[in-house]
């Protein structure tokens, strides 16, 4: 048995209840005692931290990353360019920046090679380091493809995707990946082509509910990437469980959502980096508006649905050159604050209590007695100041399932991995006149 007590803090509970002055007694992977300041007995071995000017609250839960894509800068390198068991050793590094990051438990929807079933495992079982992980086996696509377009195969499975042609293939591979280990079955709704303009709806409703039917008899939930209203209101209406983006949702697509209780997970992280910080890192210059453009075009109605009771969660879609693991898990609150006008308050519900949702866990999200030892604690006030929840200098302790994390090791990286870059001859074609001209 052992004891964490945390005392002095000013305590933030997840619930959305306002920051109270209360002392933490964790024993193992629970809380076992809230209360004033002084109430609370820990045993005399206990390990006792001063909270005292600082805050503590539930440790973030990520609802939507990829622990498996390794920073990935490409969807070259994402489907062609990446080994499985290269890609799980990987994973087992970046967990620790996850953790450091303050997330104690994110859902990964789907993973490279399906090694996700086998990370998970290996965090529940001691193997590796991690927080706890809910995770889907490949995401579904069918042959039109998702963001990848042109680059996913007629038919197989690359990377993180599995293709699926028909309704056959679609209940047989819902069963397997549910035979494989996964704890949610992905759908990607939308897809690119290269000749039209935005996502667009490439599963049929039928298909969608041939998926959903299939999980559900077998107890296990669907998630669906929708970039569109009409793929958002499609999933809804096929029994979707959680819906990822749900970009330019409509008010009756809202009123789908509100109907069916369905939790929608944004997940803004990526198109904001985008829009605010790509140009430093030679991404997306130029289109900074357009994506700028889709958040706005979103928040609008996501707040309407957040303000009608549908539950949001925050995703920070980590594993992309843009998003890489560790730095960006808080930045969702953050946009919910300043695009969606939430308070800081209601944006930390939306990153502990409500991401609970997407863990399929009621114990988890919320500094209560019963629930599980997932803690930080934070130097500031982020009901204050959202930002802190951001910066990693900030906390000053995280506890994952009763264990301090050490914070105090260098930050886990790697150097290049051979094969796992794909290298460009040139930035432009090398011409006569071009070869002739002076720099
Ligand atoms: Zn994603």
């Amino acid at each position: 048995m052992s004891e964490i007590l945390i005392t002095g803090g000013s305590l933030i509970d997840g619930t959305g209840a306002a920051p109270r002055a209360a002392d933490v007694l964790l024993r193992d992977d629970s809380i076992v005692a809230v209360g004033p300041h002084g109430t609370v007995v820990a045993a005399a071995d206990a390990l006792r931290i001063n909270a005292t000017g600082k805050t503590v609250m539930p440790g973030l839960i990520d609802a939507h990353l990829h622990s498996t894509f390794d920073d990935v800068q490409s969807n070259d390198e994402l489907f062609f360019h990446r080994e499985a068991a290269m890609s799980a050793l990987t994973t087992s590094q970046n967990l620790q920046k996850i953790l450091r990051a303050g997330v104690t438990s994110f859902m990964d929807p789907d993973t490279a090679w399906g090694i996700g079933p086998s990370v998970r495992d290996a965090i529940d079982c001691g193997v590796i380091d991690g927080p706890r992980m809910k995770t889907g086996y490949q995401a579904l696509l069918t042959a039109v493809g998702g963001t990848a377009g042109r680059l996913i195969p007629d038919e197989g499975r690359t990377g993180y995707a599995q293709v699926v042609n028909n309704t056959d293939e679609i209940v047989m591979w819902t069963r397997r990946h549910i035979k494989y280990g996964a704890d949610w079955i992905k759908i990607h709704a939308t897809g690119s082509v290269p000749t039209r303009k935005g996502e667009l709806l490439v599963w049929t409703e039928d298909e969608m509910k041939a998926s959903c039917d299939t999980a559900h008899d077998l107890g296990i939930p669907v998630t669906a990437h929708c970039r569109s209203d009409e793929s958002t209101a499609a999933a809804v209406r096929a029994g979707v469980d959680l819906i990822l983006h749900a970009s330019y949702i409509t008010e009756d697509t809202v009123q789908l959502l509100v109907d069916s209780g369905t939790p929608v997970c944004p997940t803004f992280t990526f198109l904001a980096n985008l829009a605010d910080y790509g140009p430093k890192v030679g991404a997306g210059i130029g289109q900074e508006d357009l994506f700028r453009g889709e958040i706005r075009a979103t928040a609008k109605m996501m707040r309407a649905a957040y303000d009608a009771g549908v539950p949001i969660l925050c995703g920070s879609e980590s594993g992309f050159a843009l998003t890489p693991y560790g730095h960006w898990h808080g930045r969702e609150m953050e946009v919910f604050v300043n695009e969606l006008g939430l308070t800081p308050l209601e944006a930390i519900t939306c990153g502990t209590k409500n991401g609970a949702l997407a863990m399929r866990m009621d114990d988890v999200g919320v500094i209560d007695v019963g629930y599980r030892a997932d803690v930080l604690v934070v130097d500031g006030d982020p009901s204050k100041d959202i930002r802190l929840l951001n910066d990693k200098s900030r906390f000053a302790h995280i506890i994952s399932k009763g264990k301090p994390v050490d914070t105090t090791r260098p930050w886990p990286s790697h150097t290049k991995i051979p094969g796992s870059k794909v290298a460009n001859w040139s930035s432009e074609p090398l011409t006569f006149e071009r070869a002739m001209t002076p720099d």
